[in-house]
């Protein structure tokens, strides 16, 4: 999940910010202001807006993309017969592996070739899902989204600012974004004094990173009693944000954490408001709908499901009903920000981020990450494994002092939490390897994602 925000912050994207909004000023602008204006509009506004969209997107991809000419065919219909947002959830679910199989058949003909970027996901889940954007063009409308979103928490993209994300080199400094760039791989002992010296001198508006990384530094600058002044807000995303690192960092930092959901493959964007930890979904970005473990449409307050969306600006290579993988919380509720566009309660992570019991009940980690880290103040790291249901895995770095009651208390604890659905075994480590792009995983699911969901 989060992949857009990782994109955008990577290295190989190699255009600063500054460059960006110079460049593509004018459609930056455009889409900014667009995407403001629809923050104003009304519930039946946005529907409007979101059907015209679809049924302009299902006329395209009938229209000019092979691999959705094929299927409206084998289904017997043409876009005409799609006439409400009920008939659409007829239209199957599109998943990653239906992309990968039939790539070129997903891009649009009535692109010019030039205009094709090749990318890809990345792959820390371990798939790597190539398919194409429209080159320039999209960076400048996702600078817009952003910010939007840095706005809300009283920060700019020109502030002074800190970003946390997966990279080789340990630092560099962006002096046209005044940015100080910090690698979450090489966030050693011997490196966390000098990145800390820093940030203080850089005087940042705002930190923006991986949760797991930014959590790490806080702890480390909690341990030897330092601290970083005058920061507005803290920027969440690349990685689910579990409640009590949201608490730790706002406490740590004394500023609020935002959070972002999004991806590359640009179907669906939401974040926090000023307000509440919500997560508002952009409507003008694409459709989105939370589909349970049947196909059927999630309708009841509080119940989970999986983020199927539809993306309004992915013309040239049509993600039309497309399975994330990523889990969020139904809710119709509305914010006390005023907003009307639809939320998502919280964003519980990939499928992934699920324990699966003895009797396959699917058992969500929230919570149990924290019983683990309170009951043993010797783990240096630590991460849970599953590759069987109902046995977890607790991989342990061990930190000096660690003993049999240390033992005792983690498997008492989750004893007591998760009773006789799961059993608990230890396993100690020398470290805890990060993933290809460098971000901490406190789960590890090797169940199949089909056998999940
Ligand atoms: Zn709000």
């Amino acid at each position: 999940m989060h992949k857009l925000w990782r994109y955008l912050f990577d290295e190989d994207t190699g255009r600063g910010i500054a460059l960006t909004t110079f460049f593509y000023h004018s459609s930056y602008k455009k889409a900014y202001e667009f995407a403001k204006q629809v923050e104003g509009w009304s519930s039946d506004q946005i529907q409007t807006y979101q059907w015209e969209q679809t049924t302009a997107l299902l006329h395209h991809a009938y229209e000019h993309v092979p691999y959705y000419k094929k299927l409206f065919k084998t289904q017997g219909m043409t876009p005409g017969d799609i006439k409400s947002f009920d008939d659409f959830q007829h239209l199957p679910l599109l998943g990653k592996e239906t992309v990968q199989e039939h790539t070129n058949e997903f891009k649009a003909t009535n692109y010019p070739p030039s205009v094709f970027e090749e990318t890809n996901t990345g792959g820390s889940t371990g798939f790597s899902l190539r398919f194409s954007i429209e080159k320039g063009a999209w960076f400048a409308k996702h600078l817009a989204y952003l910010t939007i979103l840095l706005n809300r928490g009283g920060c700019d993209v020109m502030d002074n600012s800190v970003q946390i994300i997966g990279r080789e080199k340990p630092w560099e400094f962006r002096p046209l974004s005044r940015t100080l760039v910090l690698s979450s791989y090489q966030m050693t002992e011997q490196n966390l004094p000098i990145y800390i010296k820093k940030i203080i001198q850089l005087h940042p508006g705002y930190f923006i990173g991986y949760p797991s990384a930014m959590t790490m530094l806080a702890t480390y600058m909690k341990q030897h009693s330092m601290e970083v002044n005058g920061l507005k807000a803290i920027y969440s995303f690349g990685e689910t944000i579990y409640d009590w690192q949201r608490e730790f960092l706002e406490s740590f930092f004394h500023c609020r954490v935002h959070s972002q959901y999004g991806h590359r493959e640009q179907c669906v964007l939401a974040g926090t408001c000023e307000k509440a930890n919500t997560y508002h979904i952009f409507p003008d970005y694409g459709y989105v709908e939370l589909i349970d473990r049947d196909g059927r449409p999630v309708t009841r307050e509080g119940d989970i499901g999986e983020i199927v969306a539809t993306g309004f600006h992915t013309g040239i290579f049509p993600f039309i009903r497309y399975k994330t993988g990523d889990i969020a919380v139904y809710t119709t509720q509305q914010c006390e920000c005023g907003r009307q566009v639809p939320l998502l309660k919280s964003v519980e992570g990939r499928i992934q981020d699920f324990m699966v019991s003895k009797t396959n009940r699917l058992v969500p980690l929230m919570g149990v990450l924290q019983l683990i880290s309170r009951s043993s103040a010797h783990m240096k790291e630590y991460q849970l494994y599953q590759d069987l249901e109902g046995e977890l895995t607790l991989h342990i770095v061990k930190k000096e002092g660690f003993s049999d009651s240390d033992v005792h208390q983690i498997k008492e604890n989750i004893r007591t939490r998760l009773g006789d659905e799961f059993s608990l075994s230890l396993e100690y480590m020398d470290s805890i390897p990060r993933t290809i792009r460098g971000k901490y995983q406190f789960f590890v699911q090797k169940l199949p994602v089909k056998y999940i969901l």
